[in-house]
């Protein structure tokens, strides 16, 4: 299972992760967009980092709450209220938790996902940040029915969030700025895929 420790580990993994691929994710943006999702990304996750110590002892959902919060206040652009939103519906299913089992993982993945649909308004195929975690979010419950320990549902996961981030590729963006771009989006790879494609390596990472 994941415990409190591994979801603090987890936020501390994704500061790390974005500010070394800080450049890589805003290279991205810069063929599709406006060149600032490494930027945004790696500064909304070292305010994050920056509040872990005051929160670190509370409960999951206690601490991802808070992540929401610090990133809906400190990341501008489509991602801040995208990932705010993910974090803020992720804890609400995992208040008061200590621990989490691959099912309940599950749930909060799920969650968070069905937040930024909600919030967003992408589909499956529109080439965005929805492309991982719903793929991921599906994994997840098939991890969970086949009884998968936490490591190997994970590995499962992260397999899909590589296969369905280099999937953004052939896709023309129907949501965010990259839309604007029509037919020319075909040919690169989502930014916001490709950020949650490290979120979930890095939610690997912590519960080895
Ligand atoms: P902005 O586009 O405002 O500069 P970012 O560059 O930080 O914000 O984030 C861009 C990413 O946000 C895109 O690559 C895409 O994955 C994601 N995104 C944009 N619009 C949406 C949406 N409506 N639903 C889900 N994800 C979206
Ligand atoms: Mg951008
Ligand atoms: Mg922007």
């Amino acid at each position: 299972s994941l415990n409190k420790n591994n979801i603090v580990d987890w936020l501390y993994r994704c500061g790390d992760i974005f500010t070394t691929q800080c450049d890589f994710l805003t290279g991205l943006d810069r063929e599709i967009g406006d060149a600032d999702h490494g930027l945004n990304m790696h500064r909304g996750f070292d305010k994050v980092v920056e509040k872990l110590p005051s929160i670190a002892d509370k409960d999951i959902g206690f601490i991802l709450k808070n992540t929401g919060m610090v990133l809906l206040s400190n990341v501008g652009g489509a991602s801040g209220p995208l990932l705010g939103t993910f974090f803020i519906r992720a804890a609400q299913v995992t208040q008061a938790r200590q621990n989490l089992n691959v099912d309940e993982l599950y749930l909060m993945i799920r969650e968070g996902a069905d937040g930024v649909v909600s919030r967003g308004k992408a589909e499956r195929g529109d080439k965005t940040m929805c492309d991982v975690w719903l793929p991921v979010a599906e994994s997840l419950r098939q991890a969970s029915e086949q009884h998968l320990s936490m490591i190997a549902a994970l590995e499962a996961a992260c397999e899909v969030a590589q296969q369905s981030a280099q999937s953004t590729i052939t896709m023309q963006a129907r949501k965010g700025r990259a839309s604007y771009l029509g037919e020319r989006s075909i040919g690169h790879q989502d930014p916001g895929a490709t950020s949650a494609l490290f979120m979930v390596q890095m939610l690997l990472a912590a519960a080895k």
